[in-house]
């Protein structure tokens, strides 16, 4: 499954920044907050001021309908999710004791992380993580809430609702216990998955067989336009067999979806084009019916609608949290085209004969006709549901397998939330830590960012489709080393390119000596830093680290006898020192030919000898030294966002005259507002 691609940077340091597209405000702070092994940043909407009012408009009540199914997920990752959540905020409202206290502190710890991962589940191991405080403070907290609506929610018997002590039991194991609802979601082979996951896509006693049977006979092999079968509703006993209980108005989840659907309303009224209408009635028509050939219908116009400044994503995406991929959590992304990034993509593809024709490769492995491909770039607004707190910044739908290869699907990057990870990142010490003097900082500061998604771009937009084979050659001759050599060879016609004075020319890069930025990035990590990812004593196994060490080990060795690049030691500590930023650009054309030219004729022996001589081996003293320099820097793995506040102003007769965009709200804040002021769903769905 494509799926929104979760590209999230788990290491901190790997880049530094600068604004591409749109321009920030340089003195936004980006960290909010940090706990347990999560950081909170906040992120920038460039360009949000200058767009229309009826666009801002339009994103203002789409983004209100992206908070509004936080609920759902909540209680799709586990039936107890809500109750807990609730009850924590509770406590959290109510408590008057001693806040010094490890108890506390512990407490809200926990509640910070429940909020984070959408419940009690770790967002990214799936492993419950257990609370830091004990067993008594809790049961002494919660007796001491007021008559809560944990309690008068659920329903013991006629005339009876549970009392404090019942919830106590009841919730404490779930809370407490390693044993119970271990996992969220269970890959182990040789077990009942859906019986060892601890979602809540099923109902209680449904095995794996009886879901496996119930969604096979539903399922036609010969369809060539098949729906995705189970992905909007809870499946249950009923009687002998099972039922589904479909997420719908008026079905399971409605109190929320009537909300959503209630703002898509109003977002339809201020839409921009017909286009933009068409799918925003398809999706509300999905959410009254829950008929997934409707789904697939909106599916189909949203993919056709690329004019629209405006985007957004609101449904049940994505089938990670279901063990057999079927069911699909709810999820929000509203954005909007990043003009300015775009333009760039557009004039890189709209160029992409002359790179290649200009290429260093022998030109009879060149392409004679070259096309770029396109990537829009947007600018997010709001993130809501499996996309809040923790997010993508890249987003490739729909997942239906038979619309993409009919009607295509869209690919966008997410610059605005790339650019927090990476302002953030430098915020880390991670490059003081490792960069060798003041000069490669200011490089890094001024045009790391830019650069950065240069080299991307060139990367995905020419680097992948340049280039021939030579007739009767196999496309798969280089076999276990071919996705290696790809990368890097896409790697290499990005940072060969990256220095042409083509692309000043082109008005894309800001400064003749830019490119430095990314040469002594790319170095410092592919010959360093990026073994922080590695644990001690492992070789480099991934093809797109294999890549970057392939390209970087290489060039190294091979202006070793000009000094182009060299390893320096200061006060015991190693670092990678550029001392020939031209020399390096033509060992990266040399080593780009011979690539192309290992590739174009699939000579499987050629790249099979640079990948093991280059790519593979680690230099164990400096893998140990990386890593306990990178230990000591202490950086959260996980980060995740709090979403700008938006607000209608009106006139005094309440017209609208404007939405006014701010960023000050705090993480404890801003949830406890969305469970407020966004939270429609009973404590208990079943
Ligand atoms: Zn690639």
């Amino acid at each position: 499954m494509t799926g929104l691609s979760l590209m999230l940077s788990s290491c901190g340091g790997d880049k530094t920044t600068q604004q591409a597209g749109q321009t920030v405000n340089d003195d936004f702070v980006y960290e909010v907050d940090e706990f347990a092994d999560l950081q909170i940043l906040r992120y920038q909407v460039p360009g949000f001021e200058s767009l229309s009012l009826g666009q801002k408009e339009m994103i203002y009540y789409l983004s209100q309908a992206a908070i509004e199914g936080r609920d759902i997920l909540f209680d799709q990752n586990n039936k107890y999710n809500l109750a807990i959540r609730r009850t924590l905020e509770a406590i959290y409202e109510n408590y008057k004791g001693d806040k010094s206290t490890n108890d506390y502190k512990e407490f809200e710890v926990y509640l910070k992380r429940v909020w984070f991962s959408n419940g009690i589940h770790h967002h990214y191991g799936e492993e419950k993580f257990l609370p830091g405080f004990s067993k008594e403070f809790f049961a002494e907290q919660v007796r001491a809430l007021p008559d809560s609506i944990i309690l008068r929610d659920y329903w013991m018997s006629e005339g009876e609702y549970m009392s404090a002590d019942n919830f106590i039991q009841m919730i404490t194991p779930v809370m407490f216990d390693p044993n119970v609802m271990s996992k969220k979601v269970n890959q182990a082979s040789g077990v009942d998955l859906i019986q060892t996951s601890a979602n809540n896509y099923y109902g209680d006693g449904v095995s794996q067989k009886e879901v496996e049977a119930f969604y096979a006979k539903m399922k036609n092999p010969n369809d060539s336009q098949p729906i995705m079968y189970g992905m909007n509703s809870r499946l249950v006993k009923s009687g002998n067999g099972l039922k589904e209980e479909v997420w719908k108005i008026g079905g399971l989840y409605s109190p929320a979806i009537e909300r959503i659907v209630g703002w898509l309303e109003k977002a339809k009224a201020a839409a921009e084009n017909d286009a933009q209408k068409k799918v925003i009635d398809k999706l509300v028509s999905f959410y009254k019916t829950g008929d997934l050939k409707t789904f697939d219908e909106y599916s189909i116009s949203w993919v056709q609608d690329s004019l629209s400044r405006i985007d957004f994503v609101n449904g049940f995406i994505e089938s990670y949290g279901d063990p057999l991929g079927m069911k699909a959590s709810w999820e929000s992304i509203v954005n909007f085209k990043d003009l300015e990034a775009t333009k760039r993509t557009e004039i890189i593809s709209s160029n992409a004969q002359w790179f290649e024709d200009n290429s260093p490769v022998d030109p009879k492995y060149r392409k004679e006709e070259v096309k770029g491909v396109t990537a829009k770039v947007i600018t997010a607004a709001q993130l809501g549901g499996d996309c809040y707190p923790a997010t993508p910044i890249g987003v490739n739908l729909p997942n239906s397998n038979w619309i993409r290869k009919d009607y295509g699907s869209k690919s966008v990057t997410i610059e605005n939330i790339m650019q927090a990870y990476d302002r953030a990142a430098e915020h880390g010490g991670f490059n003081e830590e490792f960069v060798w003097s003041q000069a490669e900082l200011n490089l890094l500061h001024n045009y790391g960012f830019i650069t950065d998604v240069l080299h991307t771009d060139l990367h995905e937009i020419l680097g992948h489709g340049s280039g021939q084979l030579m007739p009767g050659v196999d496309p798969d001759a280089l076999k276990e080393n071919g996705s290696t050599i790809e990368e890097s060879r896409a790697d290499l016609f990005g940072l060969y390119y990256i220095a042409d004075p083509k692309l000043l020319e082109l008005g894309i890069i800001p400064d003749a000596d830019a490119y430095k930025a990314e040469y002594y990035r790319f170095m410092m990590n592919g010959l360093m830093t990026q073994l922080t990812r590695i644990e001690a004593g492992k070789d480099v196994e991934e093809a797109h680290m294999r890549n970057r060490q392939l390209i970087a080990r290489w060039v190294y060795e091979k202006g070793k006898a000009d000094n182009v690049v060299e390893f320096k030691q200061r006060d015991g500590k190693t670092f990678v020192v550029i001392n020939d930023y031209a020399k390096l650009r033509s060992l990266f054309g040399q080593l780009l030919a011979e690539i192309q030219r290992i590739k174009s004729e699939g000579d499987y022996e050629g790249g099979k000898k640079l990948v093991e001589d280059y790519a593979v081996k680690v230099d164990q003293n400096l893998h140990n030294e990386v890593l306990e320099r990178y230990a000591k820097l202490n950086l959260k793995p996980y980060k995740g966002f709090v979403n700008p506040v938006y607000e209608l102003v009106t006139d005094k007769d309440g017209k609208i005259t404007d939405v006014k965009v701010s960023y000050d709200e705090g993480y404890a804040e801003q949830m406890m507002r969305y469970s407020k002021q966004h939270s429609w769903l009973p404590t208990y769905n079943w």
